[in-house]
Parts: structure tokens; sequence; C-alpha cells
């Protein structure tokens, strides 16, 4: 039994700059991420990557009226990791249905039912992007009852501001902010 996750969200190529839907320097966390997939695996933790699986006419694509340009379509190299994902990680893919949105890993999936299967008991948190999926998700573990982490540095936003406001509404609501190095 694990009793920690490592939660890689969303390291999908059209999330990286030259994809359809990128965050600024997406790229420069890749080592970042490699770095704490790594070590978790060392110490036996439970590794989770969320991904982006849309269908063609996902709901929050623009042409439906969503607010996002069409991306992560499901088997598309849009949609595939950008990080190392070791062969024993759990795969978690969420926004699956056409009318569907889900920002966080936990909703409308198994996570939650896996983590408990596998005795986690606390989770750390990297990947893209900060003000939405890393958000989400780490709010969901949080409101779960996971103790959660935010590791600052594997995580990228949209923009500085509104990262900032982001990692301080997780951390009022009692997520730990850590640096790879002191994992
Ligand atoms: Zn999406």
């Amino acid at each position: 039994m694990s009793q920690e996750a490592l939660i890689v969200v969303d390291m999908q190529r059209d999330f990286m700059p030259g994809g359809a839907l990128p965050v600024p320097e997406g790229d420069k966390i890749i080592p970042k991420v490699n770095e704490c997939i790594k070590k978790f695996q060392k110490r036996g933790a439970l590794i989770v990557a969320t991904r982006d699986w849309h269908p063609e006419n996902h709901i929050s694509f623009k042409e439906r009226g969503g607010p996002w340009p069409k991306h992560c379509v499901q088997n598309t190299p849009g949609a595939e990791f950008v990080v190392e994902i070791p062969e024993n990680a759990v795969v978690i893919s969420k926004a699956t249905e056409p009318d569907k949105e889900a920002y966080s890993g936990f909703e409308g999936t198994e996570l939650d039912e896996i983590l408990r299967k596998n005795g986690v008991e606390r989770v750390y948190v990297c990947g893209v992007a900060t003000e939405y999926c890393v958000k989400a998700t780490a709010m969901d573990a949080l409101k779960l009852g996971y103790e959660t982490y935010v590791i600052v540095d594997a995580i990228k936003g949209i923009d500085p501001e509104g990262e900032k406001r982001a990692l301080e509404e997780l951390q009022k609501a009692g997520a730990k902010l850590i640096e790879c190095e002191n994992l």
C-alpha cells in the first residue's frame, strides 16, 4: 500500500508552446516534472497522470460556444504526454463526454476510489495550468480529505498574477507548498 501519490496534471502537447492551448513556458517545467516522477517512483508512491481527453465535439470548444480552442482531442498527437509516464502509472482521462467539462482530475473519474484503494492519504500535485486544472485538482483533494501538497517549481500558470492568486487560495484552503528538491 502506498500512502502517497504524485498527481501529474495535464502534461500534454496541446498545453505546451506550439500546441493548441499553450501555457506560456509550460515546457520549462518538463525536466522538473520528470525529476518528481523519478523521485516518487523510487519511494514506491503511486504515480497518477491526468489528461484532458476530449471528444471531437467537446462543449468547452469555441465552435460549441465554449471558452477554448479545440485541444487534447482523444487519440490525437495534441493529447499525448510530454513527460515520462511510468508503465505502472495510473492514467486518468477527464472531460471525456461531449457535454461535460472537468478541470479537476477527480471530476467524473475514479481517481478518489483508486487513491483510497491504494491506501493513499497524502497527494502531491504538479503540472499545468496552475489556475485551472492544477488548482481544481488540489482543491478537490483537500475537500476529499487528502493531505495536499503543491510542488511549486513543477507547475506553470497562464499568467503570474493568476498563478499567485491560485496559490494563495490553495494555501488558504489548507494546501502546503513544497519544492521538488525538498521532497
Ligand atoms: Zn480541456
